[in-house]
C-alpha cells in the first residue's frame, strides 16, 4: 500500500536489519530497541491492524505467533522468556498502520505495561 512504512520495508525501499523471511512474513530488528532484542513481525499482505483482520487470515495470523516460537529459540530467549506483542490503534499505542507483532526479551518485563 502506498506511503506504508512496512510496505515499504517489505518492497526494499527502506532497509532493516532481517531476522528471517519466508513468503509470507518478514522478521527485522525495531529502529529503536525498547529491550536487548526488540523484533518486529509482519505480514507481507498489507492489513492495518487487528482490528482489521479477517476469518480468511487465520493462517496468516497463525504464523505470526509461530514465528515467535522461532525466533525466541533463535534469539536464545526462549527459555528465559520473551513478551509478544500487538499494538492497536490510539490506546494501543500503534505509530505504524501495518499490524505487526513486537517480539522483547532479554531483560526482565514489567506488568503491568504502561
Ligand atoms: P507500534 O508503536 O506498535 O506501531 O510499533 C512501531 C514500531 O516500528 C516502533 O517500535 C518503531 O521503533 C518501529 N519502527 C519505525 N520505523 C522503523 C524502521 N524504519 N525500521 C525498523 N523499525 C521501525
Ligand atoms: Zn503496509
Amino acid at each position: 500500500m502506498d506511503n506504508c512504512l512496512f510496505c515499504k520495508i517489505i518492497n526494499g525501499e527502506i532497509p532493516v536489519k532481517k531476522v528471517y523471511e519466508n513468503e509470507h512474513i518478514l522478521a527485522f530488528r525495531d529502529i529503536d530497541p525498547k529491550a536487548p532484542v526488540h523484533i518486529l513481525v509482519i505480514p507481507k499482505k498489507h492489513i492495518r491492524s487487528v482490528n482489521e483482520l479477517k476469518s480468511s487470515d487465520k493462517n496468516l495470523a497463525g504464523e505470526l505467533l509461530l514465528s515467535a516460537k522461532k525466533i525466541a529459540k533463535d534469539e536464545g530467549i526462549d527459555s528465559k522468556g520473551f513478551r509478544t506483542i500487538f499494538n492497536t490503534n490510539d490506546d494501543g499505542g500503534q505509530t505504524v498502520y501495518h499490524i505487526h507483532m513486537h517480539i522483547m526479551g532479554g531483560r526482565q518485563m514489567q506488568w503491568p505495561p504502561g
